[in-house]
Parts: C-alpha cells; structure tokens; sequence
C-alpha cells in the first residue's frame, strides 16, 4: 500500500498515457470506419458546349446526386450569364447593345472577372485578349468552318480585338470602337471549376474530380487520405488517353489548352482555335498543348490559353512567374514542367520525352 502512496505519480502518469493511447487508437478507428463508408458516384453529361464528368466522394449516394444536380444548375446559369451563343446572356447583350465611347454596365460578377483579364493581358503584351470574339467569328472554328479566312479581312479584324481599345471602370466597360466583343471562352470554363468547389465544400462532400471540357476541379480527398493521380491528356491520342500523370494532394485546378480541341487541317498545317492577336492566325509555335494547375480555376484556365499563345519559351517564364505549375508539350513530343513539378509529374505515353533541364531563355 505504501508503495502505491509513494509512487502513485508514476501510476497516474501511466494510467493517463495508457487512456490517451486507446482514446487515440479509438479515434483512428473511427475515422477509418468513417473514411470507409466514402464511395465514388460518377455522373456524365454535357454544358457550357462540352462534355461534363463529376466523380464524387460521399458517405451517400442520394447526397452525391444532389451535389450534382446543383452543379448541373450553377453551370445552366453561368452559361446564361457569359455565353457569346446565348443572346439574352449578359455577355451577348452587353457585345450587341453598346454604344461606343460610353459606359455598358455590367455586374460586379463580370467586372472582377475582366479586370483579372485585362491585367493577364498586360502581363502577356496581348498574347492573350479578353475581346478577341470578333477574330474567332470571324475564323469560325468552334462553328465547324474549314476555310482560312481572306487575309485582309484577318488584318481589318485586328483592330477590334486590341484590349487597348477598351476600359474596364468599376461599374462596367467602355468600348472605343465599334463591333468589338467580349469573350469568356478562353476562362469560362474555370470560373465554372471554381463555383464547382464552391457547391462541393459547401455540401461537405468528402471530395471530387469534376472535368467542365479541357478544365478540371479537383477537390479534398478520395476519403483514405492518399494522393490524387490526374491524367493529363494525350494531345494525339484519344480522349482517354493519357499523356502523363500528376501527384498531388488536396484541391486544385487544372485546366489544358491544346490545337486538337477544335480544329481543321489544310495542306499540312493544323488550323486550331487558339489565336494570336498579334497576327490574326491561330497561335503557331512548337506547342500542342499546355496545361496549368493553380489552386485557381479562373487563373489555370485563363493562362493555358495565354501561356500557348506565348509559346514555350515565353509560356514558361510567365508560368513561373505567376507561381502556378504548367506542363508544354511540343510537337516533337518533348514536355516541359515548371520547377516545383519536376518531382510529381510522370510521363506515361510512348514516344513522349520529360526534357529534366530547362535551358529556355537562359534564365
Ligand atoms: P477550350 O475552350 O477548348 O477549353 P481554351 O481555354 O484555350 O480552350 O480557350 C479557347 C477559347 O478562348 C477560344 O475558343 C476563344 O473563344 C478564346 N480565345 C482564343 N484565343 C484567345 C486569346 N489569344 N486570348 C483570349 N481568348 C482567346
Ligand atoms: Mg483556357
């Protein structure tokens, strides 16, 4: 009995340490049990003109398919709010009904997002053009057109695609000159990624992977705690196919910008929908596709679109810049990471060589 009394601090310390342990191991049980119960829903369909997957981690599948359905709503109204397609968008009205020199207004909504474009475009020199509609009419290449445009007509459209020739002010946007437009194609499909996040970790969904087209949101986790392994997609290979894999874990948002999205071929050269407002023609440099991951959706995909028509050299300097991780392909099939992804991407095609040193501009 002494002996309890004289060590009995020992004997606390231990009995507290062995309860701290079962509370701890109990805890971990629990969670796996709870992680456990996490599966996967999968959903396909279409919006924003492109292809809409949703795989979603929840501990229900009612819950998943509501999370979906809201989704689904999110992106019917954001396409109502910014397609060029939709005349009674607020994009679409906005393009048709302004008068030149005035002021147009828009909502707060749109104003944040082109003051972000106009600052994208400054960055870039105008590589990328927040009103580069009229140069894509006129192409129309997302339309089906299989024709080179006459020159001249290329050369005239030039003028109503300058970003210098239009003001962003706080409550809406000037135009200097007539028939000019504004364009979400370039980051719309982002800003969608980023509302998507928004509804997921609003419904406290365990995680998902969510692809609007060429951008893709990805959310907290599959439920075990491991990594993500995204595909990257194969720009000569089907829509399956993979070019390569990236390892992260958390959200993130990934978007890609690629000459085989929607194109036309003639004589030997491959006509695609990304285009330089500096020459009137789709981007031609040695890319196929770049892809940027931020934990931005607007940012990825806006800059997949900038950083391709800066072209590789360029491209990589200003995603390094920016802080985000980008992948570039080029046509001979060699790809190039930013720093920070050297370790956590992986190439999975044939033919396809990970180029480790980047001796670009010297930098
Ligand atoms: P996708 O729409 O296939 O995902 P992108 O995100 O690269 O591909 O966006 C391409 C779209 O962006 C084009 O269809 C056009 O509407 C617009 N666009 C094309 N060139 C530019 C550019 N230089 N700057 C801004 N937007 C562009
Ligand atoms: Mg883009």
């Amino acid at each position: 009995m002494r002996l309890i009394i004289k060590h009995r601090h020992i004997i606390t310390a231990v009995i507290v340490i062995l309860l701290l342990g079962v509370l701890v191991y109990l805890g971990t049980r629990l969670q796996n049990l709870k992680k456990e119960d996490v599966a996967a829903d999968t959903f396909a369909g279409t919006a924003m003109g492109t292809a809409v997957k949703k795989t979603i981690y929840s501990d229900s599948p009612a819950k998943s398919e509501e999370v979906s359905k809201e989704i689904d709503t999110c992106l019917e109204e954001l396409e109502n709010q910014i397609s060029v397609r939709i005349s009674s968008s607020e994009v679409a009205l906005c393009n048709r009904n302004y008068a030149v020199d005035g002021v147009y207004e828009l909502s707060e909504r749109l104003i944040g997002y082109l003051k972000q474009e106009m600052d994208i475009c400054k960055e870039t020199n105008g590589a990328f053009s927040p009103c580069i509609r009229p140069l894509a009419d006129l192409w129309g290449i997302e339309d089906g057109k299989t024709e080179v445009p006459d020159d001249t007509m290329i050369r005239d459209t030039l003028e109503k695609t300058d970003a210098s020739k239009i003001e962003i002010t706080d409550n809406g946007i000037i135009f200097h000159k007539e028939n000019m437009a504004i364009d979400f194609g370039a980051s719309g499909k982002g800003i969608a990624c980023d509302q998507i996040t928004e509804i997921l970790r609003k419904n406290g969904v365990e995680g998902a992977v969510v692809s609007v087209g060429g951008s893709i949101a990805v959310y907290g986790s599959k439920g075990n705690g491991k990594d993500w392994h995204i595909g990257i997609r194969d720009p000569r290979g089907d829509e399956d196919e993979v070019l390569g894999i990236v390892d992260f874990t958390g959200s993130k948002m990934i978007a890609t910008s690629g000459d085989y999205e929607k194109y036309f071929e003639s004589g030997v050269k491959r006509y695609h929908h990304i285009l330089d407002p500096a020459t009137g023609y789709p981007a031609d440099n040695d890319l196929m596709s770049v892809t940027v991951i931020s934990a931005n959706g607007f940012l990825s995909d806006a800059l997949s679109t900038a950083c391709f028509v800066m072209g590789l050299e360029k491209g990589m300097d200003y995603a390094e810049e920016k802080g985000v991780d980008a992948v570039f392909v080029t046509k001979d099939k060699k790809v190039y990471v930013t720093k920070k992804l050297k370790k956590s991407f992986h190439i999975k095609a044939d033919g396809y060589n990970l180029v480790k040193k980047n001796k670009l501009s010297g930098k």
